[in-house]
């Protein structure tokens, strides 16, 4: 009886108080958004680290030694793939490490844009709940003791995202139908376009490496004339400069700012994915309602 109740006692301790941090799953993603997909499911027995943070721009990014150091210390990586971390091979190879790598949009059908994959899946909310499927097997596998864990999570969250899935389509809904067309600064938003039905023209395309040639700029100012597109939209990883500049020409009006690749800080607009998500829908809804 006695020895039930040591061991009964043991297990509150266990439970009051989460695996340290040394002993906690040692995991790394690639860029912010991503992070906080793994946050979410991965809870207090994942100590995670991210590559690109708050407001980076992971289509051009240059990682740094500390970049090579987390991954060698890591068990896992988590990248998005479909060419959005072009930087990321000579890393791993750099940092010599046995890390697992999982692509987290393994299972997603590619959107494509001539011959390139479409990188920018997660704007689909649907296809958000596949990365988190992903991402929980590949913890639920590196950490078999905390699976149990990982898949209350994981269900908790993907709850969320059907709610938030729900919330974006019915916010769309109010947008009259010829009025769902915006400018945004780079091809971020194909997904989110295929998904909710709001059409995105953007001068640059699917990577913000590439910059708009002065007849391309031409071409979508035209378009905003001919198709009445009633507004433009900046974006925390671009150049403000050329949306000003196209709202200056064709008198579309700047609808605010689009959080595409990367989330905020803290004390921003979109410090997490559902925040992000929220974020956007209300600044097309209110660009675009009337
Ligand atoms: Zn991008």
């Amino acid at each position: 009886m006695q020895r039930l109740f040591s061991l009964m006692c043991l297990a509150l301790i266990a439970t009051a108080f989460p695996a340290s941090a040394q002993e906690r799953l040692k995991v790394v993603a690639s860029f912010s958004i991503l992070g906080d997909f793994v946050r979410n499911v991965g809870g207090t027995s994942v100590s995670i680290t991210t590559l690109v943070g708050a407001d980076g721009d992971a289509h051009v990014y240059s990682p740094t030694p500390a970049d090579a150091k987390k991954i060698a210390d890591a068990k896992l990586i988590f990248v998005n793939g479909l060419g959005f971390e072009g930087w990321l091979p000579r890393l791993l190879k750099s940092a010599g490490s046995k890390v697992t790598v999982v692509t987290a949009t393994a299972g997603i059908a590619p959107l494509k844009l001539g011959s390139d994959a479409d990188p920018h899946a997660w704007q689909s909310v649907a296809n958000a709940k596949i990365y988190v499927g992903n991402i929980r097997d590949a913890l639920a596998a590196a950490d078999p003791a905390s699976a149990q864990g990982f898949r209350a999570n994981a269900e908790a969250y993907l709850a969320k995202l059907d709610a938030l899935d729900r919330e974006a389509r019915e916010a769309v809904a109010k947008i009259p139908q010829a009025r769902r067309k915006v400018i945004s600064t780079h091809g971020a938003f194909g997904y989110f376009a295929a998904a909710y039905g709001v059409e995105f023209i953007a001068p640059v395309g699917v990577s913000t490496e590439s910059e708009p040639s002065a007849r391309d700029i031409a071409g979508i100012i035209t378009q905003i004339r001919t198709a009445k597109i009633p507004a433009v939209f900046l974006e925390n990883v671009s150049d403000p400069r050329l949306i000003r500049r196209i709202s200056a020409e064709t008198g579309a009006r700047i609808g605010g700012t689009l959080y595409s690749d990367s989330l905020t800080a803290e004390k921003g607009d979109a410090p997490t994915y559902i925040d992000m998500v929220r974020h956007n829908i209300k600044a097309l809804t209110s660009a675009l309602a009337n």
